[in-house]
């Protein structure tokens, strides 16, 4: 049996907070954007997401990636708790997904 060595992205989430949530419209409110494969639809306003394995084939995998500092390299919660860096993800966040 030959071993499978390849593997196809089918599905794209994103945190992509809401950077408007709140009375004053100033609070950072996680939610999730989704894009599958083949579905032109993204969905998005995601509170929780999830994975029906009945809907995957084996094999499948799911990997999230996060973004790294551009100052220290680090992953943004390693980051936040570093006090060497001021690299300010809340600020981040807003200019991103304003
Ligand atoms: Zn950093």
């Amino acid at each position: 049996m030959k071993p499978v060595k390849e593997f196809q992205e089918i599905a794209w989430v994103e945190m992509t907070p809401d950077v408007y949530d709140g009375p004053n419209c100033d609070q950072i409110k996680p939610q999730w954007t989704g894009a599958f494969k083949d579905d032109m639809d993204s969905e998005n306003g995601l509170g929780s997401i999830s994975f029906d394995a009945k809907h995957f084939p084996p094999g499948a995998k799911i990997v999230v990636s996060v973004p790294c500092c551009p100052e220290c390299g680090a992953e943004p919660e390693l980051c936040q708790s570093d006090d060497s860096c001021d690299f300010d993800w809340d600020f981040w966040a807003r200019d991103t997904y304003q």
